[in-house]
């Protein structure tokens, strides 16, 4: 059956959605066919037809009927992905012949496709989840149809016909379940009244809080109404009343106006509470309680599993140690979100931990972290201070040679020992280059199997090792997935 490219395009696209490939996997993989036989599940490679004196349908015709018997040896690319190998023909032809079809039928191919890319690990599971079309496309050309010509054009040319496609079938659902993860609003609020000060959509998962004092103490309603002037400038996602009503301001899926910093707004939902408007900014219990409850409610929505404050800024504004609560204060000369607010932002990070039903961790919520100075972290005896301010830590330390500045978790913070380069052993096949320390950073494709030195690292959160910088400049990688050497 003979059917045009615009045709199994359109068939292609479906199936590969209806199998669970990400909207960037399926185009990156049907980039590859592209290039490959043009969505035709028929071809028979071009330079093989003279040859062997067939043509796509004859040649089909052929190998169904029997009269054709050297398809596994004959050398010549065929099908969708124009497989070549000898093995890989046998084994299509097999499937073709269990399933009791032709084998240029374009569902048996497609079938017979994603059960041999199971067989890469890795590969069929980076096309169900990958975000980047260049990835998948890179990656299936690498790993699955490894053609002759592997330099950066043929793979530009790829992920282009990949990029066209996506353009053609996914653009149109973006923001939705596709390309960003599929967000929703709380079901709290009790006044909707959208602000036009907003970004859409967030180019950050969701992963922060950020809680404001709005410095006047008004119902939902009257504070959205604040930010619906274009002139305004200013926005925010929730607004708290201070009758307890909550105002949806700025759907989640949208970027607020609300920090002094669009690197914060586009990770963090951030939220007006209504205030006195003096120090220290003082919200009515009624404010206070639907506030907890306002924030329980995001962190359920959208998985964030604890909440955790530090009374560090450092540690707020790079997100360390878990630390997924940030302040005002810390982007802008302000004292938002006040005194009153600021005091209790570990209170409020054990109450909804406490109904979220999360465990606490190294750094209580609503306690000082400490920066303890002994000789070593074992030798508590040896202790002569112990600091919440890291400086006042580090300047004891320096006035006593022999002793360090430990964390928490009695990690040797200061003075930081010299770093050196060490060589790590790379053996998967799917671990990212990232352009910085963090998996928020943009992907320059896979790393190679392989030895590589590290030559600078960078902590981790949460349970992961940290990453470690490149020395050949490409970039950083997580050293989960590296074992020294
Ligand atoms: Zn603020």
């Amino acid at each position: 059956m003979p059917l045009t490219g615009t045709t199994n395009e359109q068939k292609i696209w479906n199936y590969l959605i209806a199998k669970g490939l990400s909207p960037c996997g399926a185009a990156g993989l049907m980039g590859n066919i592209q290039a490959e036989s043009g969505f035709s599940s028929t071809n028979l490679q071009n330079t093989y037809e003279k040859k062997l004196g067939y043509t796509d349908a004859t040649y089909t015709a052929a190998v169904d009927n029997g009269s054709y018997t050297n398809f596994i040896h004959d050398g010549a690319g065929y099908g969708l992905c124009q497989w070549t190998f000898w093995s890989l023909k046998q084994a299509l032809l097999a499937y073709a012949k269990s399933a009791g079809r032709s084998v240029g039928d374009l569902e048996m191919q497609l079938d017979y496709l994603l059960e041999s890319l199971a067989g890469y690990k890795g590969l069929l599971d980076l096309l169900k989840t990958t975000d980047t079309v260049k990835a998948a496309s890179d990656a299936v050309l690498l790993n699955y149809e490894r053609p002759a010509d592997q330099g950066e054009t043929a793979k530009a040319k790829r992920a282009g016909f990949g990029q066209a496609i996506y353009d053609k079938y996914a653009k149109k659902q973006e923001g939705s379940a596709n390309k960003m993860p599929s967000y929703t609003n709380s079901p709290l609020v009790t006044v909707t009244m959208l602000s036009p000060n907003r970004s859409s959509p967030r180019n950050h998962a969701l992963d922060t809080i950020t809680i404001h004092c709005f410095v006047g103490q008004v119902t939902a309603k009257r504070g959205c109404e604040v930010f619906l002037p274009t002139s305004r400038q200013a926005s925010c996602n929730y607004v708290v009343g201070k009758d307890g009503d909550i105002g949806l301001c700025t759907e989640e899926k949208d970027r607020s106006w609300c920090t002094s910093s669009s690197e914060n707004d586009n990770r963090a939902v951030t939220i007006e509470v209504a205030s006195d408007t003096v120090e220290p900014y003082a919200v009515t219990d009624k404010a206070y309680a639907a506030l907890l409850n306002l924030v329980t409610d995001i962190c359920r929505r959208n998985g964030i599993k604890k909440l955790v404050w530090s009374t560090n800024k450092n540690e707020r504004m790079k997100h360390l140690n878990g630390c997924n609560m940030t302040v005002h204060r810390d982007y802008a000369n302000k004292s938002c979100p006040g005194t009153y607010l600021y005091e209790r932002h570990g209170a409020i990070a054990a109450e909804v931990n406490k109904r979220l039903g999360a465990s606490g961790g190294s750094t209580p919520a609503g306690k000082d972290t400490l920066y303890r100075v002994r000789k070593t972290w074992a030798d508590a005896g040896s202790q002569i201070g112990a600091y919440t301010l890291l400086d006042n830590a580090k300047r004891s330390a320096d006035a006593h040679p022999g002793y360090s500045v430990f964390d928490e978790n009695g990690k040797a913070i200061y003075p930081v020992a010299a770093f050196s380069p060490y060589t790590v052993r790379i053996s998967i096949r799917d671990l990212y280059i990232r352009s910085g320390p963090g998996k928020g950073y943009a992907s320059r494709g896979f790393i190679s199997p392989g030895i590589y030195t590290i030559v600078e690292e960078s902590p981790g959160t949460g349970s992961s090792t940290g990453w470690g910088k490149l020395k050949s400049g490409a970039g950083w990688v997580s050293l989960d997935y590296c074992t020294r050497v």
